[in-house]
C-alpha cells in the first residue's frame, strides 16, 4: 500500500471534479479516479466521428453556480459560455412558436398567437422570477433536517418559513401550487396558446418518468427557470468545445490546486476498517488508502456496487433501494453535411442557433407519456435540438454540424424487446419526426449517434439511464435526496461521503452538490470528525 491520500473522489464528473478542487484549495491532498477514459461524466465533449466533436450528453448550461466560476477562477482555465438565443417551435400546420431571450420580442410573437397570452406573458415571467428568488438561495443550503435535532437546520427552515411570510399573498398562493400541480395545469391558469403551454410544459418533465399533466411537474419546471436569473446571460447557454469544457476547466483549477486525476481508472470496492471508509480497492486490484472517501456516483453504485455487502445499515439499504431512477430521456447525436431546413422558416437564420423543441400541442406532450407509461419509447417523441456548431464553429468541419436531441420518452424498462433490439427503431423514429418539420434532414445525416437509457447506463453509470442520477422529484428533493436523514452528503459508514447529483440540490451543470459537500467535509474535518 504505497500510496496514500487525505481525500479520494471516485468519479471525475463535474461535481466529483468541484469537490476534489475544494478539498485541494483547503490544503487536502487529494486524487480524482474515474472509470472512464475522459473526464466530465455527463459533461462531456467526445470526437464522436473524426472531426464532429460532440456534447454527447448533456448540452446546455445554465444552472453552473456563479459562485463556482468565481471561486474557482473558471474562465481563466478556459470556460465560455455563448449565448443560446430562445426557443423555436415548429408547428404542423407550418406556423411556428419563437421565444427569444429578447422579452419584447417574445411578447410580440406571442402576440401573433394571443394578444390575451402576450398579457399574461408579462405577468407570469414576473411570477416566476419572484419564486425563483424565493427557492434560489435553498440550491447553495445544506438541507436541514427535520428528522434530527439540529438546530442550525431549524434556524434554516426558520428563516424559510420567515422568507415566505414576507412573500406577497399571490407569490405564496403561486408557490403552494408550484409544489402540488402539474405543468400542465399550472400553465393553464396562464395561459390559452397550446404550443405555446406544450414548450413551456417541457422543462417540467426532462429527466423525470412524469408526464406534463402528472402533478409535481411544475415544480421541475421551476428548477430549469432557475438559470435564467443569473448572471449576464439570463438564459441557457452554449459552452464553448461543448459541455466537456466546462468540466475540463474545473479540471484545470482542481490540477492547479494539486489534486491529482487519473482516467481509466475504475473504483470496484470502498475500502472499510472498524466500520470506516479507509480508501478503494481498485478494478485491478490495486488499493490506494485515504483518509476520506467522496463518492460521485449515485446512491445505487455506491452503496449496492462498491460497499461491501453487511457493512450499512439494512434501513437505510432499504432507502436506497427505493430510491428512484426510472430513466426516460435518450439522445440522438448526428452529424450533418448541413442545416435542417424548416418547412414553417424556410432557409438558415437565427431560429436554428437556440433550442428547436419539438412540442407542437400539450396532448402531444402526454400522448409522448402515454406509450412510456407502457413500456414504449414514444412514437412521436417530445425532443429538444441544438445545432452548436452555428454558434461554437470549432466543434464541426467547415460547412458541416452537430445536431443534439435529447428525447422524451425511452423508458428503461421496455414491455417487449431489448434497448440493443430497438436502439436503431428508436433513432429512426426521432429522425422521422424531425423530417416532418425539417424534410431535407434525412440526406443530410453523415453519421448517427443514439443513446439509450441502457447505454447511458452501461457507459455512464448512471442507474437505469437517469440523467439527473434519480428522479427529481418533489419526495426526491431536499431533506429527502438520495434518502430521508441522509441527505447532508454523509453516509452511515464514517468516512465516506456523497457529492454527486443524487444529493441535493439534485441534477444538472450546476456544481452546487460538489461544492456544498466539500464545504461540509471540511467542517467535519475541523471537528475532529474524520478520523
Ligand atoms: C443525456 C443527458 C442529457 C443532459 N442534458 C443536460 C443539459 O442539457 N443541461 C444540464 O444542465 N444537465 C443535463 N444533464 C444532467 C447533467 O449532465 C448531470 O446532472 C451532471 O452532469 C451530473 O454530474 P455529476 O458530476 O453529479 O455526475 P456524473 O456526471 O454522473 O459523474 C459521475 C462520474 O462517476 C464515474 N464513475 C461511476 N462509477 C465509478 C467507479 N466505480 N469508478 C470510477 N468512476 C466512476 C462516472 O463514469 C462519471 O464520470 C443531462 C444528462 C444526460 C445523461
Amino acid at each position: 500500500m504505497a500510496q496514500s491520500y487525505d481525500a479520494i473522489v471516485i468519479g471525475g464528473g463535474h461535481n466529483g471534479l468541484v469537490t476534489a478542487a475544494y478539498l485541494a484549495r483547503a490544503g487536502k491532498k487529494v486524487l480524482v479516479l474515474e472509470r472512464r477514459h475522459v473526464l466530465g461524466g455527463a459533461a462531456v465533449t467526445e470526437e464522436v466521428f473524426p472531426g464532429f466533436r460532440f456534447s454527447v450528453c448533456s448540452y446546455v448550461v445554465s444552472l453552473l453556480r456563479p459562485e463556482i466560476i468565481r471561486e474557482l477562477d473558471l474562465p481563466r482555465h478556459g470556460l465560455e459560455i455563448l449565448p443560446l438565443d430562445g426557443t423555436f417551435t415548429p408547428m404542423p400546420n407550418r406556423d411556428h412558436l419563437w421565444r427569444m431571450s429578447d422579452h419584447a420580442r417574445t411578447r410580440r410573437e406571442i402576440y401573433r398567437h394571443s394578444p390575451t397570452d402576450a398579457e399574461a406573458y408579462d405577468e407570469y415571467s414576473k411570477a416566476m422570477v419572484d419564486m425563483a428568488r424565493f427557492v434560489k438561495p435553498i440550491l447553495s443550503m445544506v438541507p436541514p433536517d427535520p428528522f434530527s435535532f439540529d438546530l442550525a437546520g431549524f434556524g434554516r427552515l426558520l428563516e424559510m418559513g420567515n422568507r415566505f411570510r414576507g412573500l406577497a399573498r399571490t407569490s405564496q398562493h403561486n408557490l403552494v401550487q408550484l409544489m402540488t400541480m402539474s405543468a400542465a395545469d399550472m400553465l393553464d391558469q396562464w395561459f390559452e396558446t397550446d404550443v405555446l403551454k406544450a414548450t413551456m410544459s417541457a422543462s417540467g418533465i426532462i429527466g423525470t418518468f412524469l408526464g406534463v399533466r402528472s402533478p409535481g411537474t411544475a415544480y421541475v419546471l421551476l428548477h430549469h427557470y432557475m438559470g435564467e436569473i443569473d448572471g449576464a446571460f439570463r438564459s441557457w447557454g452554449f459552452s464553448r468545445g461543448g459541455t466537456g469544457a466546462i468540466s475540463l476547466a474545473i479540471a484545470g483549477a482542481a490540477q492547479e490546486a494539486g489534486v491529482e486525476i487519473r482516467t481509466d481508472a475504475a473504483v470496484a470496492r470502498v475500502r472499510t476498517r472498524n466500520g470506516k471508509a479507509t480508501g478503494v480497492v481498485m478494478a485491478n486490484g490495486d488499493e490506494i488508502e485515504a483518509r476520506l472517501v467522496v463518492s460521485s456516483a449515485d446512491p445505487r453504485v455506491t452503496f449496492v456496487k462498491l460497499c461491501e455487502p453487511g457493512i450499512l445499515p439494512a434501513e437505510f439499504l432499504a432507502d436506497v433501494n427505493h430510491f428512484k431512477y426510472r430513466g426516460s430521456s435518450g439522445k440522438v447525436n448526428l452529424a450533418l453535411d448541413g442545416l435542417p431546413d424548416f418547412k414553417c422558416m424556410p432557409g438558415p437564420g437565427a431560429h436554428l442557433r437556440g433550442a428547436i423543441s419539438i412540442s407542437p400541442a400539450v396532448e402531444y406532450m402526454e400522448r409522448a407519456y402515454d406509450d412510456a407509461k407502457y413500456g414504449d419509447f414514444s412514437r412521436r417523441p417530445y425532443i429538444d435540438m441544438v445545432i452548436p456548431s452555428l454558434t461554437d464553429p470549432s466543434v464541426a468541419p467547415p460547412g458541416k454540424h452537430v445536431l443534439s436531441c435529447f428525447v422524451q420518452y425511452a423508458p428503461y424498462k421496455l414491455r417487449e424487446g431489448t434497448w440493443d433490439e430497438k436502439r436503431e427503431a428508436f433513432g429512426d423514429t426521432v429522425v422521422d419526426t424531425v423530417s416532418e418539420y425539417a424534410p431535407n434532414l434525412k440526406k443530410l445525416i453523415l453519421h448517427r449517434q443514439v443513446l439509450t437509457p441502457l447505454d447511458l447506463e452501461r457507459e455512464w453509470s448512471l442507474s437505469e439511464g437517469n440523467i439527473f442520477q434519480g428522479e427529481l422529484s418533489l419526495e426526491q428533493l431536499f431533506f429527502l435526496r438520495p434518502v430521508a436523514g441522509w441527505a447532508r452528503y454523509r453516509t452511515p459508514l464514517r468516512n465516506l461521503y456523497m457529492c454527486g447529483s443524487a444529493t441535493h440540490p439534485g441534477g444538472g451543470i450546476m456544481g452546487a452538490p460538489g461544492r456544498i459537500a466539500a464545504l461540509e467535509i471540511l467542517k467535519d474535518w475541523d471537528r475532529g470528525k474524520v478520523a
